[in-house]
């Protein structure tokens, strides 16, 4: 029994591959290509090399666009040997078709990956770049078009000096790059970049891409007779220095504008931070302090000065950081007193003035230098009023005199704001007795040695400079205004009463 099975079974496995062995014989297995295209099947080819020398063939637009040699498949396409003995293939043709409808071509080239960065900068607004993809057939269109981004904050011979290692040492005052790098990731991949994403061909292209995030055109405007830059830019609400940025051919803020000149009105928002970091020795005043004394026998509308102030002068050392050009940070790291300033003594009449007499009333009255002290005890100006990245910085930030530094009222009147913010931080407003109002924000924690209601002389300190709200560096934001601060007043340029 046993052997007859085990015949019967030999017999049962030689039938199976005789039956199978003959469907064979008329059908040769053979080698095919499945061209999946996002996952999908679209059929089998014989030849891959086929299939992309037609789609390069077929591209001579697409060449000539990019002045590239060769076009290649998509990138979702993919192309998998197979051993069939299934013999219906399509033509190259029928899958080429059936490709172009889906997904674009591709051409070689470069992926640069920039990661986004978020700083707050001393005027409190975010300076932000996002997350950026930029393609390029050649690498130098990227690194052409950085260059170019680093020039338009930085002067050439300056940058050049900083790379070539020839920067003057510093022997009284004076500045010395100490670092340029740009802040945010950037990774740069080879890659087959399809062809309906933007592809740079041109650095003054990406570079205004990099400057201004897009690579529209911008808004022009037509000069008048009698514009200065500085009123074209103030009054379309952008920097002198966005104004020269945006104009490359105007080479500085006096130059001239000729009637009907047409100019350029970016606003700029960097796709990447480049920064620069400083050490700077320079010699800055020191404003004096006012000390008043109260006389009895004299009306309120009587003073006068029994003791002149005198500036002092200070040789500072400072760090600087800046972001595409806007000042970051100032850290003051040494100070030495060249001359002391010599206190003013003013004495005022205390003998109230009787019915009748009006102080103040409506209005403020025209600008004047020596209306205001100095609010602080040195004078860097870290960011100015202005326009910039199209928003107002309504104050003048001062910055470097140290974490705690007195902040001084810049003239007698009545606290009518002391507290904290979310973006001003710890700050103090003082209605003055000439009818202006100044703000004094991003004081330290503990620092407002003043309340709503107090009466405060000039020269009197008010309380401390810190960081407290939007600010990254210790610094005084000191905003004039013609009214209450957002509540109907005017914020004007401080540096005008100076
Ligand atoms: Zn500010």
């Amino acid at each position: 029994m046993n052997r007859i099975k085990k015949i019967l079974g030999v017999l049962l496995i030689l039938c199976t591959i005789l039956t199978t062995g003959f469907t064979n014989l008329n059908n040769n297995p053979k080698t095919v290509y499945r061209v999946y295209l996002k996952g999908k099947s679209l059929g089998l080819i014989e030849s891959k090399v086929e299939l992309e020398n037609y789609i390069d063939k077929k591209q001579a637009e697409i060449k000539e666009k990019y002045k590239v040699k060769k076009v290649y498949a998509p990138t979702d396409l993919d192309i998998v040997k197979e051993i069939t003995y299934y013999n219906k293939v399509s033509s190259v043709k029928t899958i080429y078709n059936k490709i172009k409808d889906i997904s674009p071509f591709t051409i070689g080239g470069y992926q640069i990956t920039i990661k986004g960065v978020e700083k707050k900068s001393n005027n409190g607004k975010t300076i932000k770049t996002d997350n950026q993809t930029i393609y390029v057939i050649k690498k130098e269109t990227f690194t052409n078009a950085i260059d170019s981004m680093v020039k338009a904050f930085i002067k050439e011979e300056d940058y050049n000096a900083f790379a070539n290692g020839t920067q003057k040492e510093i022997e009284d005052t004076g500045t010395i790059i100490e670092k340029i790098y740009i802040d945010n990731k950037i990774t740069i991949k080879k890659t087959n970049i399809p062809v309906n994403k933007t592809i740079y061909m041109d650095k003054e292209d990406l570079s205004k891409y990099l400057l201004f995030g897009t690579t529209e055109p911008q808004k022009t405007y037509e000069v008048r007779d009698g514009d200065t830059i500085e009123d074209v830019a103030f009054n379309n609400k952008i920097s002198t220095e966005e104004f020269l940025i945006a104009n490359p051919t105007i080479t500085s803020a006096n130059a001239m504008l000729y009637t009907g000149q047409k100019v350029t009105l970016g606003i700029l928002k960097p796709q990447v931070s480049l920064i620069e970091e400083d050490h700077v020795v320079k010699d800055e005043e020191q404003n004096y302090t006012t000390k008043t004394e109260e006389d009895p026998n004299q009306y309120t509308n009587w003073s006068e000065v029994k003791q002149h102030g005198v500036k002092g002068l200070n040789r500072v050392t400072q760090k600087v950081q800046k972001v595409n050009g806007e000042t970051l940070s100032v850290v003051g790291v040494s100070k030495e007193v060249l001359k002391e300033p010599v206190e003013e003594i003013v004495v005022k009449g205390t003998k109230p003035m009787g019915d009748g007499w009006y102080s103040g009333g409506y209005g403020v009255p025209l600008p004047s230098k020596g209306m205001f002290g100095w609010p602080a005890t040195c004078s860097t100006i870290s960011s100015p009023f202005g326009w910039r990245w199209g928003q107002l910085h309504d104050g003048t930030d001062i910055a470097g005199c140290g974490y705690g530094s007195n902040i001084f009222a810049a003239e007698s009147g009545v606290v009518t704001q002391s507290g904290y913010k979310y973006d001003n931080g710890q700050f103090i407003t003082v209605r003055h007795d000439n009818g202006y109002y100044t703000m004094y924000a991003h004081l330290c924690n503990g620092c407002r040695y003043v309340n709503v209601g107090d009466r405060v002389q000039r020269g009197q300190v008010i309380g401390g400079m810190g960081q407290t709200g939007f600010a990254t560096g210790v610094h005084l934001h000191f905003g004039v205004w013609t009214g209450p601060p957002y509540m109907g007043g005017t914020a004007l340029n401080a540096l005008i009463f100076y």
